[in-house]
């Protein structure tokens, strides 16, 4: 866990959020500020800055990330959805722990 991460301490359950899914290496949560009628966050357990500091031999990451949005494209109103993946300040990232946007319900 890395001091000072909101999504750090959503994982550890010092800070509450709403839980969609959960497995070994990631948990999903409902993003506070919606920008769709279902806006998720994919978030892997581990604690890494952003997708250009994933090292090499975690691609077990990655891989989980994506099969999470498959998993969750089975729910209701998710089927049609987009992923959004913010990396680095001027991209838009503002919470620096890698994160997917799940976009749906469209
Ligand atoms: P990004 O701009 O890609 O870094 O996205 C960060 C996202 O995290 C934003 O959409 C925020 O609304 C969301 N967010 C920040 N803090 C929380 C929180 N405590 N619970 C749920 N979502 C959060
Ligand atoms: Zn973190």
């Amino acid at each position: 866990m890395h001091v000072n991460c909101v999504f750090c301490k959503i994982i550890a359950r010092e800070i509450p959020a709403t839980i969609i899914a959960e497995n070994d290496a990631v948990i999903v949560i409902k993003d506070i500020y919606p920008q769709a009628p279902i806006h998720y966050l994919i978030i892997p357990k581990m604690h890494i800055v952003d997708m250009s500091e994933l090292p090499a031999d975690k691609g077990k990451v990655a891989a989980a990330l994506l099969m999470m949005a498959q998993e969750l494209s089975q729910l209701p109103g998710c089927k049609q959805f987009k992923l959004q993946n913010n990396n680095g300040p001027r991209a838009g990232q503002v919470v620096f722990h890698i994160h997917i946007h799940f976009l749906a319900g469209f």
